[in-house]
């Protein structure tokens, strides 16, 4: 029996500031047909603040390992845990992973990752993706300071998975989720026309773009054209159609 993370998780976290460690699953449980939240108890400070994230070490379909990033949804302080919503709805190590998990088994995390957080300038702060954004999402959107405001666009292979979250009551939140239908996964129409259907509030804003590696990239472009800078658009491409992560999770790049 392992009694801490693998040599690579220890070697990884020293070059990226992280820490490492073979944390245990506590829950498991199907929230939506494609979302399940996994929840691991280990050392908090394998996570950071909302956005950032925590690689998983996981085995791929030829027993190789690769790591795979999922954002952190929630933390528990008195359980020591946090809460990670994973997209299991396609055939992947990840997808595997979390779909087979169970209370009791472990985990070697290496955290936090990430580098986009709220904008604490922003007046009004604009969530745009898919499925495998919603944790980053709804924790970032938890944190925004009252009045504030939140407005999600995200797309849903059915709405079923359109989950929900609480927010502060002083908190505006506009909800726009659109139904993917039988469009491609690398198609922007849906999240473009919901985007086009949203009038931008006035003042400061920020949008946050988390998703499809296609996809993001038209919708950060429609926001180009809507006016706003690019310091005001954060985009994270988290996965890429047709093609696995790399081994160390982030989708390829070149075209
Ligand atoms: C910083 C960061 C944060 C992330 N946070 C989350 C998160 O909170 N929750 C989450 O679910 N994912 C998140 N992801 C994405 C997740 O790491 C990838 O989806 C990952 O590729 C899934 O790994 P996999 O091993 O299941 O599939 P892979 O081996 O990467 O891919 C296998 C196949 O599945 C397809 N595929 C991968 N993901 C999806 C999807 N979401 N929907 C449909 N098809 C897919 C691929 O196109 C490929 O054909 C994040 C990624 C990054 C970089």
């Amino acid at each position: 029996m392992p009694r801490g993370p693998d040599p690579s998780s220890i070697e990884l976290a020293a070059r990226l500031h992280a820490n490492a460690e073979l944390a245990t699953i506590l829950t498991t449980s199907r929230l939506s047909p494609s979302i399940t939240e996994v929840v691991i108890q280990g050392d908090l400070n394998l996570v950071g603040p909302p956005g950032s994230d925590v690689m998983i070490r996981v085995l791929d379909a030829k027993g190789r390992y690769v790591r795979r990033r999922y954002s952190v949804r929630g933390i528990d302080a008195s359980a020591a845990s946090f809460a990670l919503w994973i997209v299991t709805s396609h055939e992947g190590p990840g997808a595997t992973w979390a779909s087979t998990a169970q209370a009791g088994d472990l985990v070697d995390v290496v955290g936090p990752r990430g580098k986009i957080t709220l904008d604490p300038l922003a007046d009004w702060h604009l969530f745009v993706g898919d499925t495998s954004g919603l944790a980053a999402f709804y924790r970032m959107a938890q944190s925004i300071e009252v009045p504030g405001r939140a407005i999600f666009i995200v797309e849903v292979a059915r709405m079923d998975d359109a989950l929900t979250a609480p927010f502060d009551e002083g908190l505006g939140v506009t909800g726009i989720f659109v139904d993917r239908q039988s469009r491609p996964h690398d198609d922007s129409s849906g999240l473009l026309s919901g985007l086009s259907a949203f009038a931008l509030p006035p003042d400061l804003g920020h949008a946050y773009v988390f998703g499809e590696f296609h996809v993001m990239r038209a919708i950060a472009s429609a926001l180009g054209d809507r006016g706003l800078e690019e310091h005001q658009i954060s985009t994270k491409a988290f996965w890429r159609t047709g093609r696995h992560n790399a081994e160390m999770g982030e989708p390829e790049r070149d075209v």
